[in-house]
């Protein structure tokens, strides 16, 4: 994606949205689809991307939920079809706009939404079960998934 700069960040979500956008420094554009944070808490979680309908930057703010198992079992981002071995995913969570929060929409995703990384193979450990699928494919993937999910919550 095309490198983004605070402000721009800023603009892409609802004024008066209170963001943390972290430090921008080493954030490697080139090899990012979406970008995304946690805030501090870990009860929030951020995604700008550009939406598929006018090419904009948009933001959308998530809830976040981590799942505490005690038993360890596979889990497997919704998103980048990364799988973890354990504790990997967290619940993310947006509201469909218009709902008045009566209706909110959840996915389970690489918690720290690092997926691009995966995607690229620049996160360790490898996902525990390995695709033969080419990177460009896993993109597509990945953003027609992201656009389907934030289009039924009329995010986009
Ligand atoms: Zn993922």
């Amino acid at each position: 994606m095309l490198a983004l700069n605070r402000e721009q960040i800023t603009a892409a979500f609802d004024e008066g949205e209170v963001l943390h956008v972290p430090d921008l420094e080493n954030v490697q554009w080139r090899s990012l689809d979406y970008f995304g944070w946690v805030h501090p808490s870990g009860h929030v979680g951020f995604v700008v991307l550009q939406s598929p309908n006018d090419g904009r930057s948009r933001g959308i703010r998530m809830s976040r939920a981590k799942r505490a198992t005690k038993n360890r079992r596979m889990e497997m981002c919704s998103w980048c079809h990364h799988v973890h071995r354990a504790n990997g995913t967290a619940m993310f969570t947006v509201p469909v706009r218009g709902s008045e929060g009566r209706h909110t929409l959840g996915n389970l995703v690489c918690k720290d939404l690092d997926c691009s990384l995966r995607i690229r193979n620049l996160v360790q450990p490898d996902s525990f079960m390995r695709e033969t699928l080419y990177q460009p494919a896993k993109i597509w993937r990945m953003q027609t998934t992201m656009h389907k999910w934030l289009g039924r919550a009329n995010q986009l």
